[in-house]
């Protein structure tokens, strides 16, 4: 949580107004380099980082640079930068060797399917067999 009591930090966040970062999501922090992240792709619309509990061997994030809160948020503007996020799926299982073998996108959405993190994000899995929640 490092830089949350920065001045500087809240005036770059409000900075990025509306439909930019959150104050108190840790993926916007994650986005303006607040909080530090394993990144593994990046460009204007999307980021994937490593899950800081990964429940696989390999276990990528990927979110909307824009925060949405959850898939029940969405919009239909929000269509574009979703299908970019599969795309970057898709990237992910090639760049790291799993196109063929195979690989999980997930999404928790809500409080009964576990959402604990209010800034979508698509879990990307690989390289274990399924049975695991993320
Ligand atoms: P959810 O349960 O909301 O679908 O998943 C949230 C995920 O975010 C969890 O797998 C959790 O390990 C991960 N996570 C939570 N906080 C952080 C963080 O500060 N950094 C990173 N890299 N991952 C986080
Ligand atoms: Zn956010």
């Amino acid at each position: 949580m490092r830089g949350i009591s920065s001045g500087v930090y809240y005036r770059r966040i409000i900075a990025a107004g509306s439909g930019g970062s959150v104050i108190d999501c840790v993926f916007c922090r994650i986005i303006a380099r607040q909080t530090a992240a394993d990144i593994e792709y990046e460009d204007a619309h999307v980021m994937a980082f490593k899950d800081i509990y990964p429940k696989a061997p390999v276990h990528v994030l990927i979110v909307p640079k824009r925060h949405i809160a959850s898939i029940a948020e969405l919009s239909d503007d929000d269509a574009e930068v979703i299908g970019r996020c599969f795309l970057v799926a898709r990237r992910l299982g090639e760049t790291k060797g799993f196109a063929d073998k195979g690989y999980r996108v997930s999404v928790n959405t809500g409080p009964e399917a576990g959402q604990v993190v209010y800034h979508v994000h698509f879990h990307f899995t690989a390289g274990r067999q399924r049975g695991h929640g993320a």
